[in-house]
């Protein structure tokens, strides 16, 4: 049932923080465990949903130091949708993508 699926996928899109900058954001889900996040700050990237709640957590907490990491991350994740990339941040490349 085609239908039920559309309506199922708009009813999980949504306006939240983006996991990157805070800013309000639309968030979409890519698969079951990915997010697909629009943000007018850091553009259109896909990030491991877990990863995301781990960054609002750090939001929330103020810890600096993956604060940091973030703003590096928010530049990469802009910078590639402007070359026409899209960065996907997961778990186990995330550290990596900021250092670019
Ligand atoms: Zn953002």
């Amino acid at each position: 049932m085609p239908d039920e699926r559309e309506t199922g996928a708009s009813d999980r899109a949504g306006r939240m923080p983006c996991p990157l900058c805070g800013q309000t954001a639309i968030h979409t889900r890519a698969d079951a465990e990915t997010l697909l996040v629009r943000c007018p700050w850091c553009r259109t990237f896909t990030i491991d949903e877990q990863l995301a709640a781990s960054f609002q957590e750090a939001r929330l907490t103020a810890d600096t130091s993956t604060l940091e990491e973030l703003e590096r991350l928010r530049r990469a994740a802009a910078d590639a949708w402007n070359r026409g990339g899209r960065l996907s941040i997961g778990a186990r490349n995330w550290r990596e993508l900021g250092l670019g």
